[in-house]
């Protein structure tokens, strides 16, 4: 039998405010309905409304997890550093780490992911290639110091995660397991009413499937993927590649130098001299390990820090200050050009646009100066090319042209095949059928657990609430009784039969609060279907209301209980 949850007795404090912090309708309507409260800065209490979806969540993973073969392990969330040291990713991770220490001084930290872990678990257990393939999975709480821990429980300090992991003595092996996650992920995904994308989450460069990402559409996410309404490439613009139009052999004049005084943006420059930014060569000079290090990008287009410190990782990149000026006349502010300085004054990196032959619009290396015909191969060398521009609507499609879309959204779930790096990093062999050692190749697959109740609250609410599917919301039916005895005394029968029946009750019978404040409550917290004992409750007749069409209906009891149970 289903349990009654009555808000007479639940904790339970809705709110008519917004959170004065939240930007995110998932964050506002999560608080103000119930669900979580924050504790502090990216750390969130699940209230028993909010556990329940948690629960819901993790348990339709679980299912399609276990059905694939997977084996649900509980793994610590406190961990030694060795391991992680081992594989590089104590240094790598840098701030986003959580570090402690014991009473004796030894370090530790809270997992932000298990692969170390798992990899040894794993060679610890299988021996011989007859122990694989193996698929493990842990749904579990994860750490990592975000620098903006936004947007509520969408991007948390402390969260759950739902990470797999497998395990095999070859590589058709290792298809095989992604394979099957991406199904499962098909099926999750599907189960819990998000709509989602599959996208390519690395450039072309390194393979089409080797990782993809699951990605929910939404305003408040902080995923931008790129998607061609021509040929149905869709990517994370992280993944984008930059198309580089065929640069035509033209003889180009020498370099002339321009007197441009205070022209020190691109925009002024570009108007002084009539000519499109697209046609200048704009210089960030950035800090890589303190070394200054120039990068070159049309001067339309705008760097991705993100993106630049990713490729230079772990070296940390900062943007340079005013002080770091201080000693180097070679340096002019506003007025750097790579020309007899690159790959000497700094090193020079550049966005594949800058393409040997190109000629350019840059700094003269001289105040109030700028120069002409400044062209790539001829009067500078590139250092490296690096794809570290933000992705614009009508970008080039990487595979066929045409001009891409772009669209916010929420990462979700992400599946990788991480082949035989951690195997290598702690020696991971398997017995081979020939009795000689084979290295064993990994997967590793996550699914933001947490993350997905905001991103279904994202996609699902509307102005009055929260609006759940059912198998995700934290009962079947909130049954209102208006308020007088005889009202609450059927509310609570209807209550009883249906929780015989099996299904989830929520039932507001609380004494003393206005119909008004139920009806509204009611849509706050989003349950899909609503059932009133109001005005024709001393007939036996109830009304039931879709909470996300808001059709309603009066019937007698036993129909609605038998519409409610169908
Ligand atoms: P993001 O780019 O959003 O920081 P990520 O790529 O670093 O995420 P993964 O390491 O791929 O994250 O983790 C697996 C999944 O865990 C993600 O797809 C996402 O759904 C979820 N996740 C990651 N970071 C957070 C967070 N801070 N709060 C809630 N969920 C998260
Ligand atoms: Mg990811």
């Amino acid at each position: 039998m289903a349990h009654v949850q009555r808000m007479s007795t639940m904790m339970l404090k809705t709110l008519r405010d917004d959170p004065a912090d939240a930007e995110t309708a998932s964050h506002k309507l999560l608080v103000r309905a119930g669900y979580v409260r924050r504790t502090s800065a990216g750390i969130w209490t699940w209230l028993p409304l909010g556990k329940k979806v948690l629960e819901n969540v993790s348990r339709v993973v679980r299912e399609e997890m276990d059905a694939i073969g997977g084996q649900e392990v509980l793994l610590p969330a406190l961990l030694p550093k060795e391991p992680y040291e081992t594989s590089g990713r104590y240094e790598e991770y840098g701030d986003l780490l959580f570090r402690l220490q014991d009473r004796k001084g030894a370090e530790y930290l809270l997992g932000p992911t298990h692969e170390e872990i798992f990899t040894l678990t794993v060679k610890d257990q299988c021996t011989s290639y007859k122990d694989l393939p193996v698929i493990v999975y842990q749904i579990q709480t994860k750490y990592r110091d975000e620098a903006r821990p936004r947007s509520g429980v969408l991007r948390g300090r402390e969260f759950q995660m739902k990470d797999s992991y497998s395990f095999d003595a070859s590589d058709e092996g290792l298809a095989e397991a992604y394979r099957l996650h991406r199904e499962a992920y098909t099926r999750i995904f599907a189960r819990l009413g998000l709509d989602y994308r599959i996208v390519s989450a690395v450039s072309g460069a390194m393979g089409g499937s080797a990782s993809e990402e699951f990605l929910a559409p939404a305003a408040a996410g902080e995923d931008t993927f790129a998607d061609c309404p021509s040929c149905g490439f869709a990517a994370n613009t992280e993944a984008v590649t930059a198309v580089v139009p065929p640069v035509p052999e033209t003889e180009h004049g020498p370099v002339e130098e321009l007197d441009t005084p205070d022209t020190p943006t691109i925009e002024t420059l570009a108007e002084h001299l009539g000519v499109p930014a697209s046609a200048t060569l704009k210089n960030l000079l950035v800090k890589v390990d303190s070394e200054i290090t120039a990068v070159g990008v049309p001067g339309d287009r705008e760097v991705d820090l993100g993106k630049l410190a990713e490729h230079l990782a772990p070296a940390v990149v900062e943007l340079v200050t005013a002080e770091d000026f201080d000693g180097r006349p070679d340096l002019v502010r506003g007025y750097v050009g790579p020309q007899g300085l690159a790959g000497k004054a700094f090193r020079y990196l550049a966005d594949p646009r800058v393409a040997p032959g190109t000629a350019w619009v840059t700094g003269a290396n001289k105040a109030d100066t700028h120069a002409r015909n400044v062209v790539c191969g001829r009067d500078f060398e590139v250092d490296e090319y690096l794809d570290v521009v933000v992705v614009e609507e009508g970008d080039p499609c990487p595979r066929c042209g045409e001009g891409l879309k772009l669209d916010r959204a929420i990462e979700i779930g992400h599946i990788f095949q991480l082949g035989r790096k951690y195997a290598d990093t702690f020696g991971l062999d398997v017995l081979g059928q020939n009795g000689k050692p084979v290295r064993v190749t990994m997967g590793s697959y996550g699914i933001g657990v947490s993350r997905a109740v905001a991103a279904l609250a994202e996609q699902t609410h509307d102005d009055a609430g929260l609006c759940w599917p059912r198998e995700i919301a934290p009962a079947d039916v909130h049954i209102v009784a208006a308020g007088k005895a005889q009202q609450t005394e059927l509310a609570l029968d209807i209550a009883q039969r249906l929780a015989e029946a099996g299904t989830r009750v929520l039932v507001d019978d609380r004494a003393g609060v206005s119909p008004g404040v139920k009806f509204t409550d009611a849509e706050l917290i989003g349950v899909p279907t609503i059932l009133v004992a109001g005005r024709r409750a001393a007939e036996g007749v109830v009304e039931l209301k879709d909470r996300r069409t808001g059709e309603r209906e009066e019937l007698p009891v036993a129909e609605a209980i038998a519409r409610v149970t169908a």
